[in-house]
C-alpha cells in the first residue's frame, strides 16, 4: 500500500526555516540521528525486560555508513523500528503551534528550536536534499516500511524489504555539505557528540597494520565507551580509573590534582564527575572545559548559568536529564531546577575539599599552590562558597608554611597588634625583589605573608571586609617601626633646619625616572639599621595594583609612583653628608612677585641653599636603594657601577 500526504505544519514549509535558522550548527543532525537510534534500541531492551518482546533481540550495535558514490551517510539500528501508523503520528504530525512567533525568538539557538519541535529528526534535512526511513517494528508480522521526503511538504511511503528489525536512516547529502560524506568529518563528530552513548556504535571496520600498510579487520569500529567512569559506582573505582578516564577526555593535560563523583537522583537527577586541573597557565582554562551531557549524549562544553561561575575554570563532566538543555541561556540561568543543581555542586565541592583538607592535610597543603586559584576566585566570586571555604583556605607565609585564616590570626596575635587594637597582617608579593624588607620585619619577630598569587590583591580587600579589625600592608610600605605602630611616642632627632639641610641635600641627587615621585623624610632609626630605606604607601601601591585589573580606574594607573626614601639621621654615613651639607647651606631669600596694583608687597620667602652636586657618598646611598628596589638600570646602573669600583 502506497501513500502519499502532507507533512502536518502550520508553515508553508519548514525545511527552508530548518536550513535557514539552524545553519549554524548544523553538525548537531548526527547527534540527533544517532541519538534517535540509540533510544529506540534501548525501548527495544525495555521490551526484553517486560517480557513484551521475545523474538531474537541480536546484537544492538548502531551501524554508520558512508557511501561517497551514492552521496549517502547512513544510521541504522535494531531498535524498535516503526510501524506506518506510528511514522504517521511522530514523523509526519510534527505539532507546530505559535512556530514564527518562536522561531524569531530562538533563531540564533539551534538546540532550542530543535528541542521545542521535537525536530531531532528533522535536523537531518539541514544537510540532505533527500532523507529516507526505511524501518521495521519489532511487532510480530510487521511489513517494512519506506517514508522518503525530499524537502518539500510532501513525503511517500510505501511497503519495502527488509529483513531484520529496526531502522535505517538514509540521508542523501545536499551538494554544499560534502564534507559529511569524509570518513575524516563524520569521526570527528562522532567523537565529539557520541563517545559515552549507552548502545554501541560502530563506524566502519577497526584498521591494523599491516605490511607497512593499514588494512580493515572483520571487527565493527566502536566508536564510544558505553558505560562511562560517571555512570558507575564511586566505590567500585580507583584513582588510576578516574585519571585514566580524564586522559580520555582531555588527552593532553596534566594529571588531574582532585575529583569528585557527583551522584543524586533527588530533586533532580545528576551524575558527573568534577577535576581540579594542574593549570600551567590561563590558555589551560580556557581550552579544556567542563562537559555537559544528557542521559550520555554530548550537548555542550558552555556550561555557564548551570555551575557556579567559578567552577566553570575545573574540567569533568555532568550529566543530567533535568537539565532543560533545548531552552535559551536566560531562561536557563532563571530556571529553579538549574539554580538548585548549581548550589549543588558549589556544596560537594566545597565539602570534598573539606575532607580532604581534615583528612590528608599534607597532600592538600602540596597541592595548594595550584587549587588556590579556584578557591579563591570561588570566595570571591561567591559570598556562600566564601563562608565554606574559610575554615580550609589557606595562607602561606614566606617560609613555605601554611595556616588556616584563623591558626595565622593567633600566631600573629601577640605580635602584630598595633595600638588601637588593628591586627597587622604583613605580606610580601615577591620573595626576591622584597628580601631585605622580608628579613628586618622577620629579626624584629614578625611574621611575612607571600601574596603572589593573581588574585591576592583582590583577597586582601575581601579579608579586610571580612576580618574584623585587621589590616594588611606590605613589609615596604613603611620603615619597620611605623609598620605596625605600638605607641605613639616619636624620637625627636634632628632640628628642622638640619632635616631641611639633609633633604635638599638629597633631592637635589634624586635620577628622574618615569611615572616615579620621590619623597625624602628624616628618621632616627638607630646605627645599625640601613643609612637609606625606601617605602612605597600601602593605600597608592594598591589602587596602581586594582587599576590594573579594573576598567574604569586607569586614573590610578596614570599616576606616578609615591616612593619615599627615608634617610636614617642615625647612621655615621647620613651624619657625614649632614656635616658636609651643612658647610655649602646657605640662608636665601626669594623676593615676592612684584605685587598687582592696590596691593601690598609680600615679604621674601626666606629659603636654604644647598649645592650638593655629585657628592659620591649621596649618590652612592641613592642608588644602593633604587638597586635594592630594582629601580635601577641601564646607565645609571652603569655610572653605579663605575663609582663603586672607584670608591673601592
Ligand atoms: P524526539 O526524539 O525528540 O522525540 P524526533 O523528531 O527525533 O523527536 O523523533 C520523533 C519520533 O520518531 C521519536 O520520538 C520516535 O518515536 C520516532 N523515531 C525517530 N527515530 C527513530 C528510530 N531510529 N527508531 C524508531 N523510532 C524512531
Amino acid at each position: 500500500m502506497a501513500q502519499k500526504g502532507n507533512i502536518g505544519v502550520t508553515t508553508e514549509n519548514i525545511f527552508p526555516v530548518i536550513k535557514k535558522f539552524l545553519y549554524s550548527d548544523h553538525e548537531i543532525f548526527l547527534r540527533e540521528i544517532v541519538s534517535n537510534a540509540v533510544d529506540a534500541t534501548q525501548k527495544l531492551k525495555t521490551l526484553i525486560q517486560s517480557g513484551e518482546f521475545k523474538g531474537e533481540a541480536g546484537d544492538y550495535t548502531v551501524h554508520v555508513k558512508v557511501d561517497k558514490e551514492a552521496g549517502t551517510l547512513t544510521v541504522s539500528d535494531r531498535g524498535i523500528g516503526m510501524t506506518e501508523e506510528e511514522i504517521d503520528k511522530y514523523i509526519n504530525q510534527i505539532a507546530f503551534s505559535g512556530a514564527n512567533d518562536f522561531l524569531d525568538k530562538y533563531k540564533e539557538d539551534a538546540n532550542a528550536i530543535i528541542g521545542h519541535f521535537g525536530l531531532g529528526f528533522y535536523s537531518s534535512f539541514m544537510v540532505s536534499k533527500k532523507v529516507e526511513i526505511v524501518t521495521k517494528s519489532w511487532r510480530e508480522g510487521s511489513v517494512a516500511k519506506k517514508w522518503s521526503c525530499d524537502g518539500s511538504p510532501e513525503f511517500s511511503i510505501e511497503d519495502t524489504d527488509k529483513a531484520e528489525r529496526g531502522t535505517d536512516i538514509v540521508m542523501y547529502i545536499d551538494d554544499d555539505c560534502k564534507d559529511f560524506l569524509e570518513e575524516s568529518k563524520i569521526s570527528e563528530l562522532l567523537n565529539k557528540y557520541c563517545k559515552f552513548l549507552a548502545i554501541p556504535v560502530a563506524f566502519g571496520k577497526k584498521k591494523e597494520w599491516k605490511d607497512g600498510k593499514q588494512i580493515e579487520t572483520d571487527e565493527d569500529n566502536v566508536i564510544n565507551d558505553t558505560t562511562p567512569l560517571w555512570t558507575k559506582k564511586p566505590a567500585d573505582l580507583k584513582d588510576e580509573d578516574y585519571k585514566e578516564f580524564y586522559r580520555k577526555l582531555y588527552p593532553m593535560s596534566d594529571e588531574p590534582l582532585f575529583w569528585i563523583h557527583l551522584n543524586v537522583d533527588y530533586p533532580f537527577n545528576l551524575t558527573g564527575v568534577l577535576y581540579f586541573p594542574k593549570v600551567k597557565n590561563n590558555l589551560d582554562l580556557q581550552k579544556n572545559k567542563i562537559q555537559l551531557y544528557c542521559n550520555q549524549v554530548f550537548v555542550t562544553d558552555s556550561v555557564e548559568g548551570i555551575v557556579p561561575d567559578f567552577l566553570t575554570l575545573l574540567h569533568g563532566v555532568i550529566d543530567s536529564p533535568d537539565i532543560p538543555l533545548n531552552v535559551s541561556r536566560s531562561y536557563l540561568q532563571s530556571d529553579q531546577n538549574v539554580k538548585k543543581i548549581s548550589t549543588y555542586i558549589s556544596k560537594k565541592v566545597s565539602d570534598r575539599l573539606k575532607s580532604i583538607f581534615t583528612n590528608e592535610r599534607k597532600e592538600f597543603e602540596d597541592k595548594w599552590d595550584d587549587i588556590k586559584i579556584f578557591i579563591n576566585y570561588g570566595m570571591l566570586s561567591d559570598e556562600s562558597f566564601y563562608d565554606k571555604a574559610k575554615s580550609f583556605a589557606l595562607l602561606k607565609d614566606t617560609e613555605g608554611k601554611h595556616y588556616t585564616y584563623e591558626e595565622y590570626q593567633t600566631l600573629i596575635k601577640d605580635q602584630q597588634t598595633d595600638k588601637d587594637g588593628n591586627l597587622i597582617y604583613l605580606y610580601a608579593q615577591d620573595k626576591e625583589e622584597q628580601y631585605s624588607y622580608i628579613e628586618t620585619a622577620k629579626n624584629k619577630g614578625y611574621s611575612v605573608l607571600l601574596m603572589d598569587g593573581q588574585l591576592d590583591p583582590a583577597m586582601l580587600g575581601l579579608f579586610e571586609q571580612k576580618f574584623e579589625k585587621s589590616r594588611f600592608t606590605r613589609v615596604d610600605a613603611d620603615i619597620i617601626d611605623r609598620l605596625i605602630v605600638k605607641n605613639d611616642d616619636k624620637k625627636e632627632n634632628l632640628a628642622e633646619r638640619d632635616k631641611t639641610i639633609l633633604n635638599k641635600a638629597f633631592s637635589g641627587n634624586l635620577p628622574k625616572i618615569d611615572k616615579i615621585d620621590f619623597m625624602v623624610d628624616c628618621q632616627a632609626l638607630g646605627e645599625t639599621s640601613a643609612p637609606v630605606i625606601m617605602t612605597q604607601s600601602e593605600y597608592m601601591r594598591r589602587m596602581k595594583e586594582m587599576s590594573r585589573l579594573q576598567p574604569g580606574m586607569s586614573f590610578y594607573g596614570e599616576m606616578p609612583s609615591m616612593v619615599n626614601l627615608v634617610l636614617n639621621t642615625d647612621h655615621p654615613l647620613i651624619k657625614k653628608v649632614l656635616t658636609e651639607a651643612q658647610a655649602v647651606a646657605e640662608d636665601i631669600e626669594i623676593p615676592a612677585p612684584e605685587p598687582k596694583e592696590g596691593e601690598k608687597k609680600e615679604e621674601p620667602k626666606k629659603d636654604i641653599k644647598v649645592e650638593l652636586k655629585d657628592n659620591k657618598v649621596v649618590n652612592q646611598l641613592i642608588d644602593l636603594a633604587l638597586l635594592q628596589n630594582g629601580m635601577l638600570k641601564g646607565e645609571a646602573l652603569n655610572n653605579f657601577v663605575k663609582r663603586s669600583v672607584e670608591l673601592i
